[in-house]
């Protein structure tokens, strides 16, 4: 007997297919010691009009990332079905349990959803909902982006990404897509880094053919007010570029854009010890291998002498760890380069 695909346990309130505007909850049953019958309300909202293309808007993957769920909230209040001709189909707190305790991994299975895609309809609540995004979402949708920023330990400088589609034409349109984005600086993320790069939402999303795109919006764990205007644009100004609002409705064009490349491991920065971080360049700083970029002290050994790191490349410095209590292998900052892109 041929397998066929294990269907979701997660309930939409919401009916994808209907026109109009829709708010409500995707509801995942998860019945606990202090609530028997109840379910996890994973908000939504819908606005669709007519036939057209569909954009999947997320945020909240990472809970303790906010620009992205401020963003898609104004925006979820900003759009009438009137605006729109297709679909926009708004998630703001992706990982619900982990937006809702602002913590990168969801406190009820400890996982990072943006390591577990295409999930799992049978697995703990944050396969499920990784599940659910990846196979009833993301299959409606002509272009996603999910939002994202450095979260409670690391800090950005404000941009656009896009992990470079294995498909030319995908490729093609996620670089006219970024530039429809206009962020200040995007990069495109290599294969290289180690970071599970293929069990990601954006992953998903390239998988199924789906035009995907992600940000880094700032960072800190609190929201970076020029992070949030960029993705408030930026947002925009891609339903404009998909033809799901007309230039009647908004007329703020993006700004040019600058690419850059992140080309592997020797683009980061690792602590070799345990102890206080003490960066030596500020984020946005141009530097060149070989540059001093932290001091490790030991304040409990206050006899030894700091262990100093330099950077093994040249670039800018996209991202900072934030927290100087810091342990061997933690990423202390992580560069990008300039890229020619067509
Ligand atoms: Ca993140």
């Amino acid at each position: 007997m041929p397998d066929t695909p294990r269907p979701s346990r997660l309930v939409p309130e919401v009916d994808l297919a209907r026109d109009g505007r829709q708010t409500g909850f995707i509801r995942l049953f998860h019945s606990t010691h202090d609530s028997a019958y109840g379910f996890l309300p994973i908000p939504i909202v819908v606005v669709k009009n007519g036939e057209g293309p569909t954009a999947l808007f997320t945020s909240g993957n990472h809970g303790d990332e906010y620009e992205g769920q401020v963003a898609l909230t104004n925006l979820a209040q900003w759009l009438t079905p009137d605006m729109v001709q297709g679909r926009v189909i708004i998630l703001p707190m992706a990982n619900y349990p982990a937006a809702l305790a602002g913590r990168r991994v969801s406190p009820i299975d400890d996982l990072n959803m943006n390591r577990i895609f295409p999930g799992d309809p049978d697995g703990t609540v944050t396969r499920q909902i990784a599940h659910f995004i990846d196979s009833q979402l993301i299959p409606l949708a002509d272009l996603v982006i999910d939002l994202h920023s450095g979260g409670s330990s690391l800090n950005y400088v404000p941009c656009a990404l896009a992990k470079q589609s294995a498909d030319p034409a995908l490729y093609a349109k996620q670089l006219a897509a970024l530039r429809a984005f206009g962020a200040p600086f995007c990069y495109i993320q290599g294969g290289a880094q180690g970071q599970g790069g293929d069990q990601t939402l954006g992953s998903g999303a390239d998988r199924r053919g789906s035009i995907s795109l992600g940000t880094e919006l700032g960072g800190c764990g609190t929201v970076n007010p020029a992070g949030l205007k960029i993705a408030e644009r930026g947002l925009r100004n891609l339903l404009v570029h998909l033809g799901i609002i007309g230039q009647t409705h908004w007329q703020e064009p993006p700004e040019p854009t600058r690419f850059l490349d992140v080309r592997g491991q020797d683009y980061y920065v690792y602590a070799p010890e345990g102890g206080v971080f003490e960066p030596l360049v500020a984020l946005g700083d141009m530097v060149v291998a070989g540059q001093p970029a932290a001091r490790i002290h030991t304040p409990e050994t206050p006899w030894q002498k700091p262990v100093e790191i330099a950077f093994k490349a040249a670039g800018m410095v996209m991202c900072q760890r934030i927290p100087a209590r810091t342990k061997r292998g933690d990423c202390l900052f992580h560069l990008a380069s300039d890229l020619a892109v067509d």
